[in-house]
């Protein structure tokens, strides 16, 4: 039976991460000892993990104080005047249909993957309890997600079935979620244990696969399109939930990249030159294959974009995430050719641009009454 007194900084099953192995666990003592902020790790701690203080990684619990702060649910958007523009026979252009119903094809289950992947996978992993605090948030914000891209085909009335199963059926959205499920795989196989150099490689790549090219580029040609769709006036609701899911994803990007550098700071001994050159050989097939995405939705110009800006786009943003992750830039010289929406990623610029109603709202816990 376990008692109080059990719960060392190595204490009984239940208490540690699965890392932490039984005879490790008794030589660090069995004497009651108070953790202390050394004791903490991102991963393969043995400190107790439902101790959340004190705290040691700040960043993480001020995110999670931040997306709290910034939550929101689908149904308080007004759909109206995107019903009315969709039942319109002269509303939309069949291109600009297609880049809705392409869009949505991909975004209807990608936060399920991501939220599958945190929960049954990150998650276990992850032993530092400020940052599974800020990983229980993002996984309901996932859900809020699919939610609204539930809502949206629901209030469209769009066949759901297609839309549900385009990442079957639409080779180019299958392929960027294929790319995905060995990395998916690593981490929700319930075998998989981190404490040896490969095997904390192995949670590394999921890591940065899931943050900086899942969530940091395969998302944004879809946002960009929606968000385009916006600023030209149509599709206003979807293209404000669309805002929201930008500014949570941002943070979700950004929490992934603080979480790996933080690693790559504990465990300076993973980050190999093999190990970075094979990363960045995924950066490029993530920039290909999102390339791909694009030419299938917009196999014309539309909405004042084409595909080849949107070459130099991804291309623009694999930079900036080797960049954020210290690895070499891949494609030197690329800029931005929508700066439009790095203005939008500051959102705090962007109070009105919807003319619906302040975006960087909070919600009344988060209320200031001075
Ligand atoms: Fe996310």
């Amino acid at each position: 039976m376990s008692t109080i007194s059990s719960l060392a900084v190595q204490p009984t099953s239940g208490f540690v991460p699965a890392a932490g192995g039984r005879e490790e666990r008794f030589a660090a003592g069995n004497a009651f000892r108070r953790i202390t902020v050394e004791d903490k790790r991102i991963i393969n701690s043995r400190a107790d993990v439902n101790q959340l203080v004190p705290f040691k990684y700040k960043w993480a619990w001020e995110k999670y104080i931040a997306a709290c702060a910034n939550h929101w649910m689908p149904q308080e958007i007004n759909m109206s005047r995107d019903i009315a523009l969709w039942k319109d026979p002269n509303g939309l252009t069949a291109d600009e249909r297609r880049v809705v119903v392409r869009n949505l094809g991909f975004f209807v289950t990608a936060d399920s993957l991501a939220a599958n992947n945190i929960v049954l996978g990150t998650y276990r992993h992850i032993t530092a309890p400020e940052c599974r605090q800020y990983l229980l948030r993002q996984a309901f914000e996932e859900a809020i997600h699919t939610h609204a891209y539930q809502y949206i085909v629901e209030s469209l009335d769009l066949d759901a079935g297609e839309v549900f199963n385009a990442y079957h059926e639409i080779a180019s959205i299958r392929d960027k979620d294929e790319f995905l499920v060995p990395f998916i795989d690593t981490l929700t196989d319930p075998a998989f244990r981190t404490g040896s150099a490969q095997a904390d490689q192995q949670l590394l790549k999921s890591l940065i696969v899931f943050s900086c090219l899942m969530e940091g580029l395969f998302f944004y040609v879809g946002f960009a399109q929606i968000l385009s769709l916006g600023r030209q006036n149509k599709m206003t609701g979807a293209a404000e939930q669309y805002m929201y899911i930008l500014r949570d994803e941002s943070m979700h990007c950004n929490f992934g990249i603080d979480l790996v550098n933080q690693i790559k700071l504990e465990n300076p001994h993973l980050w190999t030159p093999d190990f970075r050159e094979e990363l960045q050989a995924l950066f490029r097939e993530a920039v290909e294959l999102e390339y791909r995405y694009a030419e299938d939705t917009m196999p014309r110009g539309v909405l004042g974009l084409n595909a080849p800006m949107f070459k130099e786009y991804l291309r623009f943003i694999a930079n900036r995430r080797c960049q954020q992750i210290g690895l070499e830039t891949l494609y030197p010289g690329a800029s931005n050719p929508f700066p439009w929406m790095s203005e939008m990623i500051d959102l705090k610029k962007e109070r009105n641009f919807f003319e619906t109603r302040v975006i960087e709202y909070q919600t009344g816990g988060a209320l200031s009454w001075d």
